[in-house]
């Protein structure tokens, strides 16, 4: 056999180099498939030889235990903020001073101002020994475990020297979604924005909840001196592999920060993280301290701030949607207004106890504000326009869906409702469990899923598998043509033989379980029949002994499994021949895409490593870029027109979501398009 020693430290390369280029520069290498190849025997041979499990494994990202508080940690070199500039005036005003204190010689760089949390990351010997918070600067929290298990950061460096990082911790908008929902399912309220589930994330007291959030970091500075310009101390961090935000312009001078400016505006939506600003530095290091700090920041770097957009309307009405646990989110119905533009008629009051601070009333003038991609909010009221009549808002007593008694946990802003058999919820489960990421079940939107909750259609979730045999039923359903209805069935023929039973445990939504939670109790049990044929005795310890889960996740799946209801469900989606097994993930010959090749490109809803290792899972390849023989490029969203023009020239085919999708039924896509 080879020697183990040498063999784990391929593996260790070998995983670290697929997270750097998938988290890094967000052109994975690799399958999801191949990176658990990898990763399962790096651990095969660490049990073995458990001395090879040094702290900087891959396989120790997550592993600390949850704590009770943070300790503090007090830095050498004090954290700063940053100094405001709203305008081209003030920009050249900070420029002015400067130019007086230094007089010529100097330069900038421009970079983005990335809104999240701020993060100082100490590497010792090549190694990550410490990660804290920004507190008031000078003293900060630990959050060594917490950030250990962010992929984007490397545990071992190639530079022996210290490195004292700074950066910022984000959320992509485009994942804020994901984390809500695990949110929601723990009965937590949303986050109102990608800034807070970033800050929020990295100060959860246990790391395996860290762990599942979708964090990205971006450093952008290097508190030793070692470089003579910051233009090029990020270019050294980025060669290092560290995560940076590879965005940095270089100015000659004031006005070329101007067009850096102007530039960055007109792209900033299709940016992946979200920016309040840009952020102007002295490019020269030696000539910094000549400019000097004030008490709060320095004086050689500045934050053009863009003015968040909002705008004013009518409040119209209050209501209620009715999530997958029940909870219930107030939404505020608009009269339509243009705001950074588009139309928007609907904003997001995100709680009650909101409601009550801002005294929010119908009838009321509102001020809603746009930061970055995703919905609106109620940032105020504009009391002086409030007209006599308004009152206050009563909230609701019962479940707008059911008409059942709400109820209000104590200490918990959310209302709920609790009546297991809400419509409401289960339209909001059925969504849940259909969505990509879920059992994807495509064309099973949500207006087709209302009308199959409300004409009986469906009563649970299994009986998503029983549409096939109704035919006749579904085709009676608005918009619903012979075309879509033999679609729908052959999606769901697909899951219902295709889905991995970790899928499956994710897209059921039980409490506390998310996808790293599912994929572990999927590999112990195997399958669905296993789980639930599991004596519930020892079940709780029997799962809070697997590496990664603990006592409270295990009672919340044995409680699930319990459940009479639940059980009943999950036992009807056997008995309609659900799989939900968890595969060997090994390669599969003869599936729907052998022979066929595929490059993926752009942004889609999912990973795009999932959708590798889909296309594995079904025969076919996948290429890194198109070559000669590529038979489809498969192009998500923001896709450059070169690279499609470029995929032409070379003979490939490019095919969006749909199409693929229609690949991977089987079918053909020389038919006419409809
Ligand atoms: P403020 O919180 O408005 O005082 O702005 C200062 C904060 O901006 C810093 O603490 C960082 O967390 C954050 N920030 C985001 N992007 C950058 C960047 N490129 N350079 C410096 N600070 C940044
Ligand atoms: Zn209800």
């Amino acid at each position: 056999m080879a020697d183990p020693v040498a063999r784990h430290a391929e593996l260790c390369e070998a995983l670290r180099k697929h997270n750097h280029t998938y988290y890094v520069l967000d052109a994975p290498t690799v399958s999801d498939a191949e990176y658990d190849t990898l990763y399962r025997e790096l651990l095969a041979i660490e049990k073995e030889h458990p001395e090879l499990q040094t702290p900087e494994s891959p396989s120790q990202r997550v592993g600390a235990p949850p704590r009770e508080g943070f300790v503090k940690v007090e830095r050498a070199v004090r954290m700063y903020s940053l100094d405001n500039a709203y305008d081209e005036a003030e920009l050249r005003e900070f420029d002015r001073r400067i130019k007086e204190m230094i007089g010529e010689g100097y330069s900038y760089v421009a970079e983005p101002k990335i809104d999240g949390a701020s993060i100082e990351v100490r590497y010792e010997g090549g190694k990550l020994v410490q990660a804290s918070t920004r507190g008031d600067g000078r003293v900060g929290e630990d959050v060594t475990a917490n950030v250990r298990t962010i992929k984007a950061i490397p545990l071992r460096v190639a530079e022996t020297q210290p490195l004292t990082l700074r950066g910022e911790i984000f959320i992509r908008p485009a994942d804020l979604e994901t984390v809500n929902e695990l949110r929601a399912s723990r009965g937590e309220a949303a986050f109102a924005n990608p800034r807070n589930a970033a800050a929020g994330s990295l100060r959860l007291l246990d790391p395996k909840q860290t762990a599942e959030r979708p964090l990205r970091v971006a450093f952008y500075d290097l508190v030793q001196e070692r470089y003579d310009s910051h233009g090029a101390m990020l270019e050294a961090l980025a060669a290092l592999g560290l995560p940076t935000h590879r965005e940095h312009g270089r100015c000659a001078d004031i006005d070329a920060v101007l067009a850096y400016i102007a530039r960055f505006d007109a792209r900033r939506e299709t940016l992946p993280y979200e920016t309040d600003g840009v952020v102007i530095k002295l490019d020269e290091v030696r000539l910094r301290d000549s400019v000097g700090f004030t008490s709060r920041f320095p004086r050689w770097a500045i934050a053009y701030k863009y003015a968040a957009e909002q705008a004013a309307t009518k409040l119209l009405s209050i209501t209620c949607d009715v999530g997958r646990t029940g909870q219930l989110t107030p939404v505020a119905n608009l009269e339509p207004v243009q705001l950074a533009g588009t139309t928007v008629s609907r904003a997001s009051l995100h709680n009650l106890d909101l409601i009550a601070e801002k005294d929010v009333r119908v009838g009321d003038t509102v001020i809603i504000q746009k930061a970055g991609e995703i919905i609106p909010q109620v940032l105020s009221v504009d009391v002086a326009q409030r007209p006599p009549s308004a009152e206050p808002w009563p909230a609701p007593t019962v479940c707008p869906a059911c008409d059942q008694p709400v109820v209000r946990a104590e200490g918990e802003s959310a209302l709920r409702c609790v009546n297991a058999r809400c419509r409401g919820r289960l339209t909001a489960g059925l969504w849940y469990f259909t969505r990509r990421g879920g059992m994807d079940i495509d064309g099973l939107g949500k207006s087709l899923v209302e009308q199959l909750v409300d004409v009986g259609l469906v009563e649970d979730l299994a009986d998503i598998f029983a549409l096939p045999t109704q035919r006749d039923a579904l085709l009676g359903l608005e918009r619903m043509g012979e075309k879509s209805v033999d679609r729908l069935i052959v999606t769901i023929d697909e899951a219902r033989a295709g889905r991995p039973f970790s899928r499956l445990l994710t897209a059921l939504g039980i409490p506390l379980v998310g996808s790293v939670a599912a994929r572990l109790i999927a590999e112990k049990y195997g399958n669905l029949r296993t789980l639930l044929d599991a004596p519930r005795e020892p079940m709780v310890e029997e799962l809070a002994a697997i590496h990664g889960i603990g006592e409270k996740i295990g009672k919340s799946v044995a409680d699930f499994v319990g459940d009479p209801d639940q059980r009943a469900m999950l036992e009807k989606m056997l008995a309609l021949g659900v799989k939900a097994e968890e595969p060997r993930r090994e390669k599969v010959v003869g599936g729907v895409l052998e022979g066929l090749s595929f490059c993926v490109t752009g942004s889609f809803d999912r990973k795009r490593n999932e959708i590798h290792a889909e296309i594995e899972k079904h025969g076919g390849e996948v290429h890194k870029s198109v070559k000669k023989g590529t038979t489809y490029l498969l192009a998500g969203e923001r896709v450059g027109k070169t690279k499609i023009e470029a995929a032409e020239k070379k003979g490939a085919r490019v095919i969006d979501e749909d199409g693929y999708g229609r690949l991977l039924a089987g079918e053909s896509l020389d038919e006419p398009e409809s």
